[in-house]
């Protein structure tokens, strides 16, 4: 398989049987490969799986440049897989003419225009998509092209041979700024302190996953939906694909670093307590310190009947300390504040439009 043959499998035995029931070209083997770590234990789907309905979540801010093309893209895509698919596209409070595009698309193609009252961000865009998917599997890809269509035969090709969740894997992160790739990197190292839920490095919302993981993210009560967290969570059987991306088509990125960077806050007060933990041992030790350094003064004193001194080590004392306190509450206001938003219950998006053209409107 093209994806797979650069990376060796760790078990190159395991190819699945069931592939022969599956389009000729793609034989799969499993992800026993580099991501086997993040795998969850779970048992595969029932076997054979009922006929593919489709629903494609397109979530779109923005993307006047690349909207027709890539919907018309994605429908003949799709088309090559079942005659049974629709494409939601999730209008994530654009500036642009991508309104006006996505209503042109749902006159001559089997879409579902969802348009948001404003910017909720790309979380609840793709939450939105997800509430609204009926089919019986739901395709996440994003409006720029940088998600290779080519794969969705092998995405489809996973989800017959008994995956539930199958998530493209970024594998070449070479375009990105060295700033950008080591906060990645620390990102997930941090994220994944917990013992629990593992959440896949460098696996984006490029992902195809059946009704049941669909049903389950639906599922889940919280307004602050950190999803790469949550696909992770609601476990499944998991299949990662490799893939590099393709360089945006146009338009330009939502992803500042700022945003960037407050995308990862979530996702580690989502997922993590380790920041909270980390006060209490930086706490203790500190504490230790300040016993022993006392306990050498007073000894210093009364053996040599050295002088008091140390304004400066007083100072500087006094300065490092409130700095590592205010750090620390700083700290727990980041977690505070997520328990405000949470149980103050609004709505994680609001629909203003939905123009309903899926072959399964009255369904
Ligand atoms: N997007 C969105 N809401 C936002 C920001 C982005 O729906 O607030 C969509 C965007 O239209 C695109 C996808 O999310 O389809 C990925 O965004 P982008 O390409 O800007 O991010 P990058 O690929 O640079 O991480
Ligand atoms: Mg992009």
């Amino acid at each position: 398989m093209r994806c797979m043959t650069w990376m060796q499998p760790l078990h190159a035995e395991q190819t699945i049987d069931t592939m022969t029931e599956t389009p000729a070209p793609y034989r799969v083997t499993p992800n026993a490969d580099y991501h086997a770590d993040y795998a969850p234990a779970a048992p595969p789907a029932q076997l054979p799986r009922a006929p593919l309905r489709l629903s494609c979540v397109v979530p779109a801010h923005n993307e006047e440049a690349n909207l027709e093309d890539f919907v018309r893209a994605l429908a003949q895509a799709a088309g090559r897989l079942t005659p049974e698919f629709e494409i939601i596209i999730v209008n994530d409070g654009s500036r642009d003419a991508t309104h006006a595009v996505a209503l042109r698309l749902a006159q001559d193609l089997p879409v579902r225009y969802l348009a948001l009252s404003r910017n909720f961000g790309k979380e609840a865009a793709l939450t939105a998509g997800l509430a609204h998917a009926r089919g019986s599997a739901v395709l996440l890809i994003d409006a720029d092209f940088q998600h290779p269509l080519e794969l969705l035969p092998e995405m489809h090709a996973l989800w017959l041979a008994g995956y539930d969740m199958v998530y493209g894997v970024i594998v070449d992160r070479g375009f990105e700024s060295g700033t950008k790739r080591v906060g990645t990197g620390l990102f997930y190292r941090l994220i994944n302190t917990g013992k629990q839920v593992k959440v896949p490095p460098n696996a984006g919302d490029f992902r195809w996953m059946d009704r049941r993981v669909a049903d389950a993210l639906n599922a889940l009560p919280e307004r602050n939906r950190f999803m790469k967290g949550l696909y992770a969570w609601v476990g499944f059987k998991a299949a990662a694909l490799p893939f590099v991306p393709h360089d945006r088509a146009g338009g330009q990125t939502s992803f500042s670093m700022r945003r960037l960077g407050s995308l990862a806050l979530l996702g580690l007060t989502s997922f993590t307590t380790l920041p909270l933990r980390v006060w209490s041992v930086v706490g203790s030790l500190v504490a230790l310190l300040a016993l022993v350094y006392g306990a050498w003064i007073t000894l210093d004193t009364i053996l040599h009947g050295t002088d008091l001194q140390g304004w400066p080590t007083l100072a500087a004392g006094i300065m490092l300390f409130s700095g590592v306190q205010l750090m620390s509450i700083g700290i727990l206001g980041e977690y505070i504040g997520r328990i405000y938003e949470e149980v103050k219950r609004r709505p994680t998006y609001l629909v203003a439009r939905d123009e309903d053209n899926s072959p399964w409107r009255d369904s």
